[in-house]
Formats: C-alpha cells, sequence, structure tokens
C-alpha cells in the first residue's frame, strides 16, 4: 500500500472519509454521506468520551465498516482529529481492514503483499504523523503476514512451506535479508542434540519437524538482547489425547506464536530496531499415528529433565522447553518472551480481547504493558503459582506435562514453562483467546512485540 500526502489538487472518483471527534454520548457513528463535485464523502464520527473504555468497540466498528473498501484508493481526512492516539486507533484499524486474507478458490491465492492501492491523507500537520504512519504501515505489514499464515490450511502451510515463507520474504527484500541470519534447525539435528522432548510431539506426523531461527543484531554488544519463542503447532488434533471433533476446528491456529515471533523479528528489522534479537520457532503437527507419543511415556528434555507425559494434547509446553533452552544455551538472552496459543483455560478466563500475561520480572511486564497499550492490545496479567510445582511432580520422573486437578488450573502451563527458564527474565503470553475470532486469526500481539524489540 502507498500512503501519501494530500496536495491541492483534483483526486477525482475517490471515497473520502471524513473523521470527526466528538463527546456526544453515541460512541461511533458511519452513515451520513455527502457528495462534492469529485468524490463521495462519509462522515465518521467518534466519540472520546470514555475513550480507554468504548477503543476496543470503536476498532471492532472501524474494521467492520472499512472491511467494504479493500483494494480502494480512499482519502483519509483528519483535519478534524486533534489527538494522534485516535488518528493512530483510526488508522490502524483501517490498515487491518483492508487486509488481503488468505482465500484459497479458484481465483488462485491473493498476492499476500496486496494489490497495491493508495491512501491519501488529508491533514493540516503530515509532517507531525508521517513517521507514526510509516511505522504503520511496516507494524501492519507483519500483521498481515502473519495472518496469513495462521488462516492458511496445515496441509499446505506446513513446517516446510512456513519455513520457505520467509527464505522467500528474505530473498524478496534485499535490505532486509542482509540484516536477518535465517537457519532451519532441521530433525536430524534436533535429534543430535538431544531436544527430545520437542521431538516427541512430531512422532505421530509424517512430516519431519523443524525449527525456524532467526536473528538480528541491532547493536554491536555481544549479548541477546530478547529471545522470543513461538508455539509452532501446524495443526494440534491433541494426538492420543485426542479433541473432541469440534475443538479441532480453529486447530490450525495452534501456530501462531511461531508466525508472530518470525514476523515481529521481521518488523523490528525493517524499523532499525537497535536491540539484538533472536526469534525461534518450533514447527510440527501433533498427531496419532502408530510411532505417536503414548500417555505414560517418559522424554527427556534438552536441559537434562525426565518429563512424563500425562496428556499428549499438552503438547505446546514441550516445544516451548526445548525451544527455551536452545534459546538459553546458544544465546544466553537478557530477556526471553515466549508466545503461545497454550492453554484452554486463558480462553474461558479472559475471552477474545485479552491477552494473558505471565511474568517473574517486574520491570519486563511493565515495560510490556507500556508498549502493548501504545498499541491498543489489550493484555492482563495473572498469577504464577508456585502450588503448582507440587501439582507437576512425578512418581516415575522428574516432572509431568499436565495434571486433571484444576485447582490452580490457570498457572499450571507457566509452571512447567518455569521449570526450563533457569532464573531468567521472563515474559510468558497466552493467546488462547486473542489469536482467533470466528475462524479468522485476528495477528494479536506482533505489534506489542514489535514496539518493545525495536
Ligand atoms: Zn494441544
Amino acid at each position: 500500500m502507498e500512503v501519501l500526502k494530500y496536495e491541492n489538487k483534483k483526486y477525482s472518483n475517490l471515497i473520502e472519509f471524513k473523521f470527526n471527534t466528538s463527546t456526544y454520548n453515541t460512541f461511533y457513528s458511519f452513515d451520513i454521506e455527502t457528495k462534492n463535485k469529485e468524490n463521495l464523502i462519509y462522515e465518521v464520527n467518534i466519540c472520546t468520551k470514555n475513550y480507554n473504555k468504548n477503543k476496543n468497540r470503536i476498532i471492532r466498528e472501524l474494521r467492520k465498516s472499512f472491511s467494504q473498501f479493500k483494494n480502494k484508493d480512499i482519502i483519509l481526512n483528519f483535519e478534524n482529529v486533534k489527538e494522534l492516539k485516535v488518528i493512530k486507533l483510526i488508522y490502524g484499524a483501517i490498515l487491518f481492514a483492508v487486509d488481503t486474507s488468505f482465500v484459497l478458490n479458484k481465483n488462485a491465492i491473493e498476492n499476500i503483499d496486496g494489490i497495491e492501492y493508495k491512501t491519501i491523507i488529508k491533514t493540516n500537520n503530515y509532517k507531525e504523523l508521517e513517521k507514526m504512519l510509516v511505522e504503520e504501515n511496516i507494524k501492519y505489514k507483519y500483521v498481515s503476514n502473519s495472518r496469513y499464515l495462521q488462516d492458511g490450511p496445515p496441509n499446505i502451510i506446513d513446517a516446510e512451506c512456513f519455513c520457505n515463507f520467509f527464505i522467500w520474504k528474505l530473498n524478496q527484500n534485499k535490505a532486509l535479508k542482509d540484516k536477518i541470519k535465517i537457519k532451519v534447525v532441521e530433525k536430524e539435528e534436533l535429534e543430535e542434540r538431544g531436544m527430545d522432548l520437542m521431538l516427541s510431539v512430531n512422532k505421530g506426523s509424517s512430516k519431519p519437524m523443524k525449527m525456524l531461527v532467526m536473528e538480528y543484531m541491532g547493536n554491536t554488544k555481544n549479548t541477546i538482547d530478547y529471545a522470543l519463542v513461538g508455539k509452532g503447532i501446524i495443526m494440534d488434533s491433541g494426538g492420543y489425547s485426542i479433541k473432541p471433533k469440534w475443538s479441532q476446528i480453529d486447530m490450525k491456529f495452534d501456530m501462531a506464536g511461531a508466525s508472530i515471533v518470525a514476523n515481529a523479528i521481521l518488523g523490528a528489522a525493517e524499523l532499525n530496531s537497535n536491540k539484538n534479537i533472536v526469534a525461534i520457532a518450533p514447527l510440527t503437527e501433533n498427531l496419532v499415528g502408530p510411532s505417536a507419543s503414548l500417555v505414560g511415556d517418559i522424554y527427556k528434555s534438552y536441559n537434562g529433565k525426565f518429563v512424563e507425559i500425562t496428556n499428549t494434547d499438552a503438547e505446546g509446553r514441550l516445544v516451548l522447553a526445548d525451544a527455551i533452552t536452545y534459546a538459553i544455551k546458544e544465546y544466553g538472552p537478557t530477556n526471553i518472551i515466549d508466545i503461545a496459543t497454550l492453554t484452554g483455560v486463558v480462553k474461558m478466563a479472559m475471552g477474545a480481547n485479552y491477552t494473558g500475561a505471565f511474568s517473574n520480572n517486574e520491570d519486563l511486564y511493565n515495560l510490556f504493558l507500556e508498549k502493548s497499550q501504545e498499541e491498543n492490545e489489550d493484555i492482563w496479567r495473572l498469577p504464577l503459582q508456585q502450588e503448582c510445582k507440587e501439582l507437576l511432580k512425578s512418581n516415575v520422573a522428574d516432572l509431568k506435562n499436565a495434571t486433571p486437578d484444576l485447582t490452580y488450573g490457570l498457572s499450571v502451563a507457566p509452571a512447567f514453562l518455569e521449570e526450563f527458564i533457569e532464573g531468567n527474565n521472563w515474559l510468558h503470553l497466552d493467546i488462547a483467546g486473542s489469536s482467533a475470532l470466528h475462524n479468522k486469526s485476528t495477528g494479536v500481539m506482533v505489534k506489542s512485540i514489535i514496539n518493545i524489540i525495536k
């Protein structure tokens, strides 16, 4: 998409959206249209009273209204909007709405970077807005890429295709390619390293698992500021702890975390981040099959702990655990952020609007909270509870991967992950509820993560 400054010349046959803010009670309206000589003008009225309370509703309404203007050249008139944060919210909602999304039909796959169209910005202070608009465009490009991968079917966007997508993306963009080091850790290497916890999830699949690793060095220090680890379960049937049929519907989104971290690092690189970052995405299906892991199996993790499998559907924490150990062994990062569609309990507790956040470090949590608020993405802090450690004790191994006891239900999965954090600064984001809505991915947290690592 091309963003242009409004010039004093004739723009014919364009649709213009004139935004107004007010403190009247109606929080949003999109129904008044007028026609001047050249263009059709829609007036969009946004109430800024109780802005923080209403902003999610405003975002939803804007996305709905603008989805009908996909791939059209438009004029956005911000002359009557004073607050930069409101302009950012409107602009972001529009970019989200006009994204191309994954559709596979007889007209073939749509061009992922979108059909070229123009957005002309009419404002009295373009100079002030320009930096923000350019940055939003970059962020939303990666939100869009992330959603595209998540919406894609698991038989097409499998581990190999996922990796090839990023190799292809970097080959398309020379400037970005020079900044990012990309490697695919193949199954054989994972075996040699003894990452058996991760590999156990792959045992039921006919497609060998892969782990995508991308590095970006934005400063000359020898340390990694952020290691991002994203759960990449291409499709989660639950394995032998199989999910009921209707619970499998959204399980193509179980690779959302992988898609988010891989796109976030590209976004940060394109914004010339001054941080050193690594993104790690373990990718596999979790299926049943003659060799699939069994309830009762014991596997040794990459950091040497024996884990009894009590639930093959609690597989996300297994791939994350070994990927986190990989991050620690290879990079010794200052901060670890993992993101995953991890648990149904978080989905039940938080619904679709909030991402659950767990952290062992106040500074890291508070910084991320601030960064996510700037992006209008809501997170809610949930507790790490030491009682869960008791529940995860095994009679035959160091620990088990799950427990039917939901007394401390929300905190069991992060308590398991904490066993692999080795005291590092850590933020765990559970997007089980927020990653998809009505069977469409949201690309949530791409922007917030870019914002903290940029
Ligand atoms: Zn699962």
